[in-house]
């Protein structure tokens, strides 16, 4: 019985696959098209959330593999009110090859993690709890979370016992140093599902959107937390010490 089930989930599987291969090689790119919907979709979601006040963040998504193909948002557009024309689809030096616009000097650091783990998306934030701890944690060059069930949101963490190391880069305006930088960070701890640009924001991936959109959300989850429950404890510490209380 098992075995059957097991059979019909990997045929499933396999015509899944080749709708994608089918999809992604369509040349008239109806990927493109419902990728720029999706990408607009969750960044207007994030907006919402104050993850990418102003014209903040920028969001893209694989669309072709070979040749390496891009959807992202051109640079300077307010996340808020974003519409699927204003992606772009830049190559692997980021060049345009469709849309207008011009594109983000972040688009390298977007192609260094495509290439770094074969991601499928990469979703940038500037939250405030972002900022705030990508600064107060840089001398530290990381910040681990553990013990928080929403660790389990991560792609292959199976329990809130699993560590997870949030590495800081320092930041900077030289994309082409700091792609390289990038490169290196994911070289070394490849099975992170994240970073921070020291007081500048978030970068995570995922396979897919989906994923990528849920990493956003659980780091964001998990930042949030530290910075409130850091806040909170800041509070409470003078209560306890207070003479008679
Ligand atoms: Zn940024």
């Amino acid at each position: 019985m098992f075995g059957v089930t097991r059979k019909k989930i990997e045929r499933r599987a396999k015509r899944r696959n080749a709708t994608a291969t089918n999809a992604r090689s369509n040349p008239n790119g109806t990927p493109f098209a419902e990728t720029a919907a999706s990408l607009t979709e969750i960044g207007r979601g994030f907006h919402v959330r104050g993850w990418v006040l102003g014209t903040s963040g920028n969001f893209s998504a694989v669309t072709s593999r070979e040749p390496l193909r891009l959807a992202i948002a051109s640079t300077g557009l307010d996340k808020g009110s974003l519409s699927p024309t204003q992606f772009l689809e830049v190559d692997n030096a980021v060049n345009i090859v469709r849309g207008d616009g011009r594109p983000s000097a972040e688009a390298l650091l977007h192609l260094a993690i495509v290439r770094g783990v074969g991601a499928g998306a990469v979703l940038h934030t500037h939250s405030v709890w972002s900022t705030v701890l990508s600064g107060s944690h840089a001398s530290q060059g990381g910040i681990a979370f553990e013990g928080y069930e929403m660790l389990k949101g991560l792609e292959g963490v199976r329990t809130h016992k699993h560590r997870e190391w949030l590495p800081i880069l320092e930041n900077s305006q030289d994309m082409v140093e700091l792609s390289d930088r990038v490169s290196k960070t994911l070289r070394a701890s490849p099975s992170i599902h994240g970073f921070l640009l020291k007081e500048h924001g978030l970068y995570t991936w995922g396979a897919g959107l989906q994923e990528a959109k849920r990493h956003v959300e659980i780091l964001e989850f998990l930042m949030e937390v530290l910075v409130r429950s850091r806040a909170a404890g800041e509070r409470l510490i003078p209560a306890l010490i207070e003479p008679g209380s």
